[in-house]
């Protein structure tokens, strides 16, 4: 059996306060195909992640948006993610990229 890895082994307790569960292990694999990951800052102190928003676009063209994520770079171009509960803050506040 493959191991999971959970969101408390990527997250502090902070951030996965402030977020939602989303796949098996609380944790979401963003896959690149058709996405794109669109990083606004809030670097977290304690765990470094980082809020990011994640779109689909087709021919570079955001057309669909999937709301505001915390994310965790794992290696280049792969992340882990949890979705933030609070959308309306990080949507209104997405150029400041100050810590809430
Ligand atoms: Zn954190």
């Amino acid at each position: 059996m493959k191991e999971e890895i959970t969101a408390d082994q990527i997250f502090c307790p902070i951030c996965i306060e402030d977020t939602l569960p989303q796949t098996t292990g609380n944790l979401l694999r963003i896959n690149f195909v058709g996405t794109t990951i669109k990083n606004i800052g809030f670097r977290c102190n304690i765990c470094k992640s980082l809020v990011a928003e994640k779109r689909f676009t087709l021919y570079g063209i955001p057309i669909h948006t999937f709301g505001y994520f915390r994310i965790q770079e794992i290696y280049p171009r792969s992340f882990y993610a949890r979705k933030l509960k609070d959308q309306k803050y990080y949507g209104l506040n997405s150029t400041k990229g100050f810590a809430k």
